[in-house]
Parts: C-alpha cells; structure tokens; sequence
C-alpha cells in the first residue's frame, strides 16, 4: 500500500531505490554475496570471529583489575551470554548458507532482529540491554576486520538503495563518502544538524527528521525520496513513479546546464565580483571543490578528520591532510577551522560531554581546555602555509580573551617552528567566526583583533533562538528570517565592512538560492557553501543587480515578522 511519510528535505532532488535499512553498527559492513565454493570460508571466518570474541571477554573477566566496579564482572557475563546466544552465534551461519552472503551482513541481520525484540520489552532497563547487543556485534565485527582474507567485498548494488535509519551521527554519516547510495532518510536530526550537512554534502537526496520511517518501511521496498519538499513516498503506483522519474530526468537536465557557468566570473550585472566559496569536511572533498569551480575554501571543517578513529591524528598526518588541501587549491585561500569538536561531533561518538553539549565545551572552548592537541593542530596548519594560501578560522568565539588566549597560542606554535626553522607563512591571516550572537554583539574586539570574520549561520540561528539545530522536534522554529538573526548577519557584514575586515558566510544560508539576493543586499560579498550548491548559487549572483536589492532587502531586514519577511524575499527573488 502506498503512502508518503514526511520530514524535512536536505540536498534537493530525487531519488528513487529500493529501502536498506541500517543501524549504525552496520555502516562499516558491506553486504555481497559469495560464491558458493567460498562458503564454508565464510562460515569458518564468522566462526573464528566468535571464538576470539570469547577468548577476549573470557581473558577479561578473568583479569578483572582489583578494585573495579562489582558490575564490571556481571557485565563480562553478560556479553557473553548474549554471544553464545544461538541468534548470534548460530543463525548466521544459517543465513551465510541460505543466502550466500558475507559474514558481516548476516551477523548484523540478526543484531536487527534481536534488537527489534529487545524494543518490544516493556521493562525499562531490560529494553536498553540492546545496548549491549550491539555492542557485543561490535566487537565480532571488529575481530572480523582484523582477520586476513577480508576485502573481496564489493557493495552490491548501492547505487539503487535508500538508507533507513533511525539515527545516524555525524561521524557515522561521513563513512558514506566512501559508499554510493541514493540517498538517505533518518527518523531524527534537524536540517542543519552536521549529519545533514554532511548528508547534502554528498549531493544526494535526504531527508531528516522522518520520524518513524525506520519501523514504517520495509527492506527492499520501493521508495521515492523527494529531497525539495522533504518527503518520503513508500510503495509508489506507476502513475507516481512514472512521474517522478520524469521531475528526476528534469532536475538533473537544469544541473548540467548550469556547469555551462562554471568558468564564467562571478559578478554582478552591475558589475560587482563576488567570491563563491566551498566548504569541506575531508581533504579527498576538494576534488569537488575544483569540479565546482569554487575560488577557494571558506570552511574545512578540520574535526572531521579526528572522528571515527581511536586516535587522534598526529601533527604529521594532519599537515599531510592541509597540504594535500593548499597544494590542490593551487594558490587559491583555504581557510582551516580549528577543532570544533564537542556537542554533536565528540571524538568518541558515545560520550556526548557535558548535560548540554551544544553550550558545553566544544569548538574554541575544548581547545583552548586542551592546549595540547591545539597546539599539534595549528603546528600542522602553520607547517601546511607554506605550500599554498592557508587562512586560519576560530570557531565560536564569545571572548575577548579567546581571541587573546588562541592568538597566543599561535604564536606559540610560531615560535617553536622558527626555533626548528620550519617554513611556515609568516602572514598567515587568521579570523573568527560569528556564530554566538555575544560575538555578533560585540565585534569591535573581533574586528580589531582578526584579519576576517565568516558568520556561521547554522549555530547562529541556534544560539540566537535557543533551538537545538539537531533535534526535529524544535526545527520548525529554526527559521533564518527571524529579525533577530537578520539583524545580527546584516550588522556584522556592514561593521566588518566599515572597519576593513573581510565578512564572509559559511553556514548553510550561503549556499541557500532563495537567500542569496537578500545576503547581495546587507553587503555581502563572499559566500561558502558546499561545492553542490555553488553553480546555482552563482547563477543568482549573475542575475542580480545590487541597486535593484537596496530596498527591499532593507524593508526584509526590518520587517519585525518572519512571515512577511517571506513574502518580501518572494518579491526580491521574483
Ligand atoms: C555554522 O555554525 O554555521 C558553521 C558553518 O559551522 P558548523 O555548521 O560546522 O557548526
Ligand atoms: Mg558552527
């Protein structure tokens, strides 16, 4: 039976697959088939795994250190009842056989199946023992990574699904990069949560916040993804398909016309040049970046690098990773972020710190916490200048004394490359962002003290609104065309303008069509956005003329209700 499910749509377009669902635990886990002479192979490697998963708990409980919780001992026990559980450690061997598929997948098939179970339980605590289910399943994963012979996997047929998901975090979003699949759809997460943004980061369509599509769908089901309008179609007649296929061919038409303006220079029809920037999570991105024809990087989101991984990248993996990003740029900026690491991008995805981490220790606060690792982090960025044109960006800054402490501690690091006499660009400029309105209301300091400001729209709106930008249950209040956060962008680029310092925006209103004229028109010349967004974002600046944009931008800005701010942007962009 068909019916539509709905949520907010993230990357535009349309996609049409078949429904694999996931749990995180299943995202580093191919599923292809084996041939059937490899067989019993595989049912002897899952078997192997098995056994060295319980040799190492066995090991651990018996050397459980002296004065450890009593639970730890009980907890061991546990785990392995639950793998010596004949729905872990028999039926996938079953399934290996019947449906000739790699251990992995099988394995994780039946973490579904039991965590499914665990969820009908009633009892509270009994229902978060699928905690440790899945953490049992982990573990076996893992010892099956480790075992040689892996590898001959090859994803079957990505390109034709749609992953279901309740909940995927960051971290776990960024391991897509190296998959092709159609698109996505999460229960949770709000649009500019950074699972959306890495989701749009992409270029497929997405949707977020669909509540209940995880239980909703069935794997294997047909699906239509309607990324404009953030909805999900289960089980489409021919008649919606047929339709959709064609709004699909239309979309993808208007993309590769637009790459006709990817040499042609952004500027105004009056004239006026503007820079269109991309923003970045992994260095391999920047091959996206140079397709796009993008003057530069406004945003690497450097924290990208330290997820997924027990240990944090050293300095010399890190300059590797900039100067791979400088030298591919060929002269053209790129700006790094410092960490922002904290909230919903902890570096150990399980232990969100603090009770409220989005105003916790995260960004400029962790590092300035933990010199340390900020001094590993600017060495390697400082080192990385010298091959191409690096910029240095804080992330949320709110102090004066910030500033002064992060400043410091470039020089530091300054200092200590000179005594080595490492090359490094003596200039190198470095600026802040603006994304916590005390920063938006106090720029004389930012100004004086940095060499360019970028607004970080995304955690802008949230601070100045109080809403979690990663929880769906508040993100119809996320709405950028509040008067506050107009009036907060339209003031830092007019004082950023006045005082000489370059204003730039990098979080997703830059690389938003339908804002672009409204951003022309408080003066703003210098946008970031993902590399996807920029062609069309460019094909608004080429139709723009900025005396046309005066007024009604200034009438948008001072409209003291959202709803004809609306309306108002409708006439600027009509
Ligand atoms: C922002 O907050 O707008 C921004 C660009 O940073 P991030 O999305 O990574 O928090
Ligand atoms: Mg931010």
């Amino acid at each position: 039976m068909s019916f539509t499910l709905h949520g907010a749509g993230v990357g535009g377009g349309i996609a049409i697959g078949r429904v694999h669902l996931i749990s995180s635990a299943r995202l580093e886990v191919a599923h292809y088939a084996v041939a059937p002479e490899h067989i019993e192979l595989e049912v002897m490697r899952f078997s192997t795994a098995v056994d060295n998963v319980r040799a190492e708990l066995q090991g651990l409980r018996r050397n459980v250190p002296e004065g450890a919780p009593a639970e730890l001992g009980a907890f061991l026990s546990l785990h392995l009842m639950i793998l010596d559980d004949a729905t872990l450690s028999q039926a996938p061997r079953d399934l290996i056989r019947s449906l000739r598929c790699n251990a992995e997948w099988a394995l994780v098939q039946q973490m579904d199946y039991l965590v499914a179970q665990f969820d009908k339980i009633e009892d509270p605590y009994l229902r978060e023992r699928k905690a440790d289910v899945v953490q049992v399943v982990e573990r076996a994963l893992k010892a099956m990574q480790e075992q040689p012979g892996r590898g001959s996997a090859t994803p079957a047929h990505e390109a034709s699904l749609i992953v279901v998901a309740h909940d995927l975090s960051p971290a776990d979003m960024i391991l897509f990069k190296q998959h092709q699949y159609a698109g996505f759809v999460t229960d949770l997460g709000g649009v500019t949560s950074h699972t959306a943004i890495v989701a749009r980061s992409l270029n497929i369509p997405a949707i977020v916040g669909a509540h209940s599509a995880r239980q909703m769908v069935n794997e294997g089901e047909l699906v239509i993804i309607d990324g404009v309008h953030g909805v999900l179609i289960v089980d489409p007649d021919e008649r919606v398909l047929k339709e959709y296929v064609e709004r699909q061919r239309q979309i993808e038409l208007g993309r590769q016309k637009l790459k006709r303006i990817r040499a042609t220079p952004t500027t105004t029809r009056d004239g006026a040049a503007v820079d269109l920037h991309a923003n970045i999570e992994l260095p391999q991105d920047v091959e996206k970046v140079r397709e796009s024809g993008a003057s530069g990087v406004g945003l690497f989101r450097s924290e990208f690098l330290f997820l997924n991984r027990k240990e944090l990248p050293g300095e010399d993996e890190q300059f590797e990773a900039y100067r791979h990003v400088a030298q591919a740029m060929h002269g053209m900026p790129v700006t790094i972020r410092t960490l922002d690491l904290g909230a919903d991008k902890a570096v150990n995805s399980s232990a969100r710190s603090g009770p409220n981490p989005a105003m916790g220790l995260r960004a400029i606060r962790l590092c300035l916490a933990e010199p340390q690792m900020f001094q590993t982090q600017l060495r390697a960025i400082l080192r990385a200048s010298h091959y191409g044109k690096i910029r240095l960006l804080l992330p949320m800054l709110a102090h004066a004394h910030e500033i002064d402490q992060a400043l410091a501690m470039i020089g530091r690091a300054k200092q200590s490359l000179d005594e080595q006499k490492v090359p490094y660009d003596q200039g190198i400029e470095v600026g802040g962002m603006i994304e916590v309105p005390a920063a938006a209301l106090s720029l004389g300091v930012f100004v004086r003290k940095l060499d360019f400001l970028s607004i970080g729209t995304n955690d802008l709106i949230q601070y100045t609104l109080a809403i979690d930008r990663t929880d769906d249950s508040v993100s119809h209040l996320y709405n950028p065309l509040h008067p506050a956060v107009l009036h907060l962008i339209a003031h830092t680029i007019k004082t950023g303008s006045r005082g000489n310092v370059p204003v730039a925006v990098c979080g997703e209103m830059a690389g938003d069509v339908t804002l672009t004229r409204l951003l022309l028109g408080f003066g703003l010349r210098q946008f970031s956005m993902h590399p996807a967004n920029l062609l069309a974002v460019k094909q608004q600046v080429l139709k723009s003329d900025l005396g046309e944009l005066d007024k009604l931008s200034s009438r948008i800005l001072h409209a003291d209700d959202p709803e004809k701010a609306k309306r108002l942007l409708e006439k600027l962009n009509a």
